[in-house]
Protein backbone atom coordinates (compact mmCIF):
# COMPACT_ATOMS: atom_id res chain seq x y z
CA UNK A 1 0.00 0.00 0.00
CA UNK A 2 2.76 2.41 1.12
CA UNK A 3 5.17 0.72 -0.99
CA UNK A 4 8.04 3.54 -2.37
CA UNK A 5 6.90 5.49 0.40
CA UNK A 6 9.94 7.18 2.50
CA UNK A 7 8.57 7.70 6.27
CA UNK A 8 10.39 9.24 9.13
CA UNK A 9 9.03 9.11 12.47
CA UNK A 10 10.41 11.57 15.08
CA UNK A 11 10.60 9.75 19.05
CA UNK A 12 10.24 6.45 17.95
CA UNK A 13 12.55 4.07 19.58
CA UNK A 14 9.31 3.39 22.07
CA UNK A 15 5.66 3.34 22.67
CA UNK A 16 3.30 5.10 20.13
CA UNK A 17 6.51 6.14 18.07
CA UNK A 18 7.64 2.61 17.57
CA UNK A 19 3.75 1.47 16.87
CA UNK A 20 3.46 3.87 14.14
CA UNK A 21 7.02 2.79 12.24
CA UNK A 22 6.18 -0.61 12.73
CA UNK A 23 2.63 -0.32 11.17
CA UNK A 24 4.09 1.90 8.15
CA UNK A 25 6.54 -0.95 7.48
CA UNK A 26 4.08 -3.45 7.01
CA UNK A 27 1.89 -1.52 4.84
CA UNK A 28 5.51 -1.79 2.93
CA UNK A 29 6.94 2.16 3.68
CA UNK A 30 10.57 2.27 3.91
CA UNK A 31 11.24 4.18 7.56
CA UNK A 32 13.43 6.08 9.70
CA UNK A 33 13.23 5.62 13.19
CA UNK A 34 14.88 8.29 15.91
CA UNK A 35 15.53 9.28 19.37
CA UNK A 36 17.77 11.27 21.07
CA UNK A 37 20.00 8.43 21.95
CA UNK A 38 22.42 6.42 19.82
CA UNK A 39 22.59 3.10 21.84
CA UNK A 40 22.97 -0.26 20.36
CA UNK A 41 19.41 -1.19 21.02
CA UNK A 42 18.31 1.84 19.02
CA UNK A 43 19.96 0.29 16.05
CA UNK A 44 19.12 -3.42 16.33
CA UNK A 45 14.91 -1.89 16.25
CA UNK A 46 15.94 -0.38 12.93
CA UNK A 47 17.66 -3.98 12.24
CA UNK A 48 14.66 -6.08 13.38
CA UNK A 49 11.94 -3.94 11.48
CA UNK A 50 13.96 -4.30 8.47
CA UNK A 51 13.93 -8.12 8.63
CA UNK A 52 10.94 -8.80 10.00
CA UNK A 53 9.18 -6.69 7.12
CA UNK A 54 11.51 -6.72 4.61
CA UNK A 55 11.85 -2.47 3.79
CA UNK A 56 14.56 -0.56 4.72
CA UNK A 57 14.89 0.57 8.33
CA UNK A 58 17.22 3.13 9.96
CA UNK A 59 17.86 4.65 13.06
CA UNK A 60 19.15 8.51 12.94
CA UNK A 61 19.66 10.02 16.25
CA UNK A 62 18.53 13.25 16.65
CA UNK A 63 17.59 15.77 19.36
CA UNK A 64 14.37 17.10 19.13
CA UNK A 65 14.94 19.82 21.91
CA UNK A 66 17.29 21.43 19.44
CA UNK A 67 15.44 22.61 16.07
CA UNK A 68 18.91 22.43 13.81
CA UNK A 69 19.22 18.61 14.77
CA UNK A 70 15.04 18.59 13.96
CA UNK A 71 16.04 19.70 10.42
CA UNK A 72 19.09 17.63 10.16
CA UNK A 73 17.22 14.41 10.59
CA UNK A 74 15.01 15.41 7.71
CA UNK A 75 18.42 16.42 5.99
CA UNK A 76 20.47 13.26 6.74
CA UNK A 77 17.34 10.85 6.24
CA UNK A 78 17.66 11.75 2.24
CA UNK A 79 13.98 11.82 1.70
CA UNK A 80 10.72 11.85 2.96
CA UNK A 81 7.37 11.49 2.11
CA UNK A 82 5.74 10.82 4.78
CA UNK A 83 6.62 12.61 8.20
CA UNK A 84 5.28 11.35 11.64
CA UNK A 85 5.80 13.95 14.31
CA UNK A 86 5.32 11.69 17.22
CA UNK A 87 8.29 12.91 20.02
CA UNK A 88 6.77 14.33 23.70
CA UNK A 89 7.38 14.51 27.26
CA UNK A 90 5.29 15.02 29.84
CA UNK A 91 5.49 16.53 33.14
CA UNK A 92 2.71 16.72 35.72
CA UNK A 93 2.98 19.63 38.33
CA UNK A 94 0.86 22.35 40.18
CA UNK A 95 1.40 25.99 37.67
CA UNK A 96 2.59 27.83 40.10
CA UNK A 97 5.51 24.76 40.89
CA UNK A 98 6.24 24.05 37.22
CA UNK A 99 9.99 24.38 36.31
CA UNK A 100 10.24 26.72 33.82
CA UNK A 101 13.47 24.69 32.57
CA UNK A 102 9.93 21.74 32.38
CA UNK A 103 7.96 23.71 30.28
CA UNK A 104 10.99 25.11 27.61
CA UNK A 105 11.68 21.64 27.28
CA UNK A 106 8.09 20.78 26.32
CA UNK A 107 7.36 23.18 24.28
CA UNK A 108 10.48 22.47 22.43
CA UNK A 109 10.19 18.82 21.83
CA UNK A 110 5.97 18.70 21.81
CA UNK A 111 5.43 21.70 19.80
CA UNK A 112 8.37 23.58 17.93
CA UNK A 113 9.87 20.14 16.95
CA UNK A 114 7.21 19.38 14.51
CA UNK A 115 7.56 23.27 13.08
CA UNK A 116 11.14 22.60 12.37
CA UNK A 117 10.84 18.96 10.70
CA UNK A 118 7.76 19.90 8.40
CA UNK A 119 9.20 23.49 7.47
CA UNK A 120 12.48 20.95 6.16
CA UNK A 121 10.13 18.31 4.65
CA UNK A 122 7.15 20.30 2.47
CA UNK A 123 9.76 21.92 0.26
CA UNK A 124 10.57 18.10 -1.12
CA UNK A 125 6.73 17.01 -0.69
CA UNK A 126 5.19 20.29 -2.71
CA UNK A 127 8.32 19.22 -5.35
CA UNK A 128 6.76 15.68 -5.70
CA UNK A 129 3.38 16.89 -5.70
CA UNK A 130 2.32 14.25 -2.79
CA UNK A 131 2.75 14.04 0.98
CA UNK A 132 1.59 13.43 4.53
CA UNK A 133 2.35 14.80 7.84
CA UNK A 134 0.92 13.05 10.77
CA UNK A 135 1.45 14.84 13.92
CA UNK A 136 0.56 13.12 17.29
CA UNK A 137 -1.26 15.84 19.32
CA UNK A 138 -3.52 14.17 22.17
CA UNK A 139 -7.01 14.34 23.82
CA UNK A 140 -5.20 16.85 25.50
CA UNK A 141 -4.76 18.69 22.91
CA UNK A 142 -8.29 19.43 22.52
CA UNK A 143 -9.47 19.38 26.18
CA UNK A 144 -7.47 20.10 29.81
CA UNK A 145 -6.26 18.47 32.89
CA UNK A 146 -4.72 20.03 35.76
CA UNK A 147 -1.56 20.00 36.66
CA UNK A 148 -0.53 19.72 32.69
CA UNK A 149 -0.41 23.40 31.68
CA UNK A 150 3.27 23.18 29.40
CA UNK A 151 1.96 19.55 27.78
CA UNK A 152 -1.70 21.17 27.12
CA UNK A 153 -0.57 24.60 25.83
CA UNK A 154 1.93 22.31 22.98
CA UNK A 155 -0.15 19.88 22.05
CA UNK A 156 -3.02 22.61 21.62
CA UNK A 157 -0.43 24.25 19.91
CA UNK A 158 0.27 20.88 17.63
CA UNK A 159 -3.42 21.10 16.61
CA UNK A 160 -2.74 24.86 15.45
CA UNK A 161 -0.03 24.68 13.35
CA UNK A 162 -1.79 21.21 11.93
CA UNK A 163 -4.58 23.40 10.68
CA UNK A 164 -2.06 25.97 9.30
CA UNK A 165 0.22 23.78 7.90
CA UNK A 166 -2.66 21.76 6.02
CA UNK A 167 -4.14 25.32 4.47
CA UNK A 168 -0.82 25.95 2.81
CA UNK A 169 -0.43 22.75 1.70
CA UNK A 170 -3.69 22.30 0.08
CA UNK A 171 -3.77 21.74 -3.23
CA UNK A 172 -0.25 20.52 -3.43
CA UNK A 173 -0.84 16.67 -2.87
CA UNK A 174 0.31 16.94 0.40
CA UNK A 175 -1.94 16.63 3.86
CA UNK A 176 -1.42 17.56 7.51
CA UNK A 177 -3.70 15.86 10.14
CA UNK A 178 -3.35 15.29 13.86
CA UNK A 179 -4.04 11.91 16.07
CA UNK A 180 -5.15 12.74 19.05
CA UNK A 181 -4.56 9.43 21.42
CA UNK A 182 -6.48 9.12 24.67
CA UNK A 183 -4.01 7.02 27.04
CA UNK A 184 -2.24 4.61 25.67
CA UNK A 185 -0.02 2.65 28.00
CA UNK A 186 3.14 3.38 27.27
CA UNK A 187 6.45 4.77 29.33
CA UNK A 188 5.24 8.72 29.29
CA UNK A 189 2.28 7.06 31.16
CA UNK A 190 4.07 4.59 33.49
CA UNK A 191 6.01 7.58 34.53
CA UNK A 192 3.05 9.84 35.51
CA UNK A 193 1.54 6.93 37.69
CA UNK A 194 3.99 7.51 40.78
CA UNK A 195 3.27 11.26 40.55
CA UNK A 196 -0.41 10.85 39.98
CA UNK A 197 -0.71 8.38 43.04
CA UNK A 198 1.57 11.13 44.80
CA UNK A 199 -1.14 13.88 44.10
CA UNK A 200 -3.77 12.02 44.49
CA UNK A 201 -2.96 9.74 47.70
CA UNK A 202 -4.37 6.77 45.41
CA UNK A 203 -2.53 3.58 45.03
CA UNK A 204 -1.70 2.39 41.44
CA UNK A 205 -4.50 0.59 40.40
CA UNK A 206 -7.07 3.41 42.09
CA UNK A 207 -4.82 5.81 39.87
CA UNK A 208 -5.35 4.17 36.82
CA UNK A 209 -9.08 3.14 37.18
CA UNK A 210 -10.38 6.31 38.71
CA UNK A 211 -8.09 9.27 37.46
CA UNK A 212 -7.19 8.01 34.18
CA UNK A 213 -9.29 5.88 32.33
CA UNK A 214 -11.93 8.14 34.34
CA UNK A 215 -12.12 10.46 31.19
CA UNK A 216 -12.02 7.48 28.58
CA UNK A 217 -15.50 6.08 28.54
CA UNK A 218 -14.81 2.90 26.90
CA UNK A 219 -12.55 2.30 30.22
CA UNK A 220 -9.62 0.71 28.29
CA UNK A 221 -6.12 2.05 27.26
CA UNK A 222 -5.96 2.77 23.36
CA UNK A 223 -2.75 0.82 21.99
CA UNK A 224 -0.16 1.42 20.01
CA UNK A 225 -0.93 -0.62 16.87
CA UNK A 226 -4.22 1.44 16.56
CA UNK A 227 -2.73 4.67 16.29
CA UNK A 228 -0.30 2.90 13.84
CA UNK A 229 -3.46 2.07 11.85
CA UNK A 230 -4.74 5.24 12.05
CA UNK A 231 -1.87 6.67 10.64
CA UNK A 232 -1.24 4.41 7.46
CA UNK A 233 -5.31 5.36 6.96
CA UNK A 234 -4.16 9.04 6.87
CA UNK A 235 -1.49 8.10 4.25
CA UNK A 236 -4.22 5.97 2.16
CA UNK A 237 -5.65 7.57 -0.54
CA UNK A 238 -9.00 7.45 0.74
CA UNK A 239 -7.54 10.03 3.24
CA UNK A 240 -6.12 12.13 0.46
CA UNK A 241 -9.10 14.84 1.26
CA UNK A 242 -8.78 14.57 5.05
CA UNK A 243 -6.74 17.59 5.91
CA UNK A 244 -6.45 20.03 8.90
CA UNK A 245 -8.34 18.07 11.06
CA UNK A 246 -7.81 16.02 14.10
CA UNK A 247 -8.86 12.23 14.34
CA UNK A 248 -9.17 11.36 18.40
CA UNK A 249 -8.39 7.45 19.16
CA UNK A 250 -9.49 8.27 22.68
CA UNK A 251 -12.41 5.60 23.98
CA UNK A 252 -14.68 8.78 23.73
CA UNK A 253 -13.00 11.11 26.15
CA UNK A 254 -13.43 14.12 24.15
CA UNK A 255 -17.20 13.24 23.56
CA UNK A 256 -18.24 13.55 27.18
P1 LIG B 1 7.22 7.40 25.07
O1 LIG B 1 7.88 8.04 26.23
O2 LIG B 1 7.17 5.92 24.99
O3 LIG B 1 7.77 7.93 23.70
C1 LIG B 1 8.28 9.20 23.53
C2 LIG B 1 9.32 9.11 22.44
O4 LIG B 1 9.89 10.40 22.24
C3 LIG B 1 10.45 8.15 22.81
O5 LIG B 1 10.83 7.42 21.69
C4 LIG B 1 11.54 9.10 23.24
O6 LIG B 1 12.82 8.55 23.06
C5 LIG B 1 11.29 10.25 22.31
N1 LIG B 1 11.89 11.50 22.75
C6 LIG B 1 11.79 12.12 23.94
N2 LIG B 1 12.55 13.22 23.96
C7 LIG B 1 13.13 13.31 22.74
C8 LIG B 1 14.04 14.22 22.16
N3 LIG B 1 14.52 15.27 22.83
N4 LIG B 1 14.45 13.98 20.90
C9 LIG B 1 14.00 12.91 20.20
N5 LIG B 1 13.15 12.01 20.71
C10 LIG B 1 12.73 12.22 21.97
O7 LIG B 1 5.72 7.98 25.08
P2 LIG B 1 4.49 7.76 24.08
O8 LIG B 1 3.30 7.59 24.94
O9 LIG B 1 4.79 6.77 23.05
O10 LIG B 1 4.37 9.21 23.44
C11 LIG B 1 4.52 9.47 22.06
C12 LIG B 1 3.69 10.68 21.68
O11 LIG B 1 2.31 10.40 21.89
C13 LIG B 1 4.01 11.91 22.50
O12 LIG B 1 3.98 13.06 21.69
C14 LIG B 1 2.88 11.95 23.49
O13 LIG B 1 2.62 13.24 23.96
C15 LIG B 1 1.74 11.42 22.65
N6 LIG B 1 0.60 10.92 23.42
C16 LIG B 1 0.73 9.85 24.23
C17 LIG B 1 -0.38 9.41 24.94
C18 LIG B 1 -0.32 8.21 25.85
O14 LIG B 1 -1.30 7.96 26.56
N7 LIG B 1 0.74 7.44 25.86
C19 LIG B 1 -1.61 10.06 24.82
C20 LIG B 1 -1.69 11.16 23.98
C21 LIG B 1 -0.58 11.58 23.27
Amino acid sequence: QLAGKRAIVTGSNSGIGLGIAWELARAGADVVLNSYTDDAEDHALAKDMAAQTGVAVRYIQADMSKGAQCRALIEQAGGCDILVNNAGIQHVAKLEEFPGEKWDAIIAINLSSAFHTSAAALPEMYANGWGRIVNIASAHGLTASPYKSAYVAAKHGVVGLTKTTALEAAGKGVTCNAICPGYVLTPIVEKQIPDQMKTHNMDRDTVIKEVMLSRQPSGEFATVEQMGGTAVFLCSDAAAQITGTTISVDGGWTAL
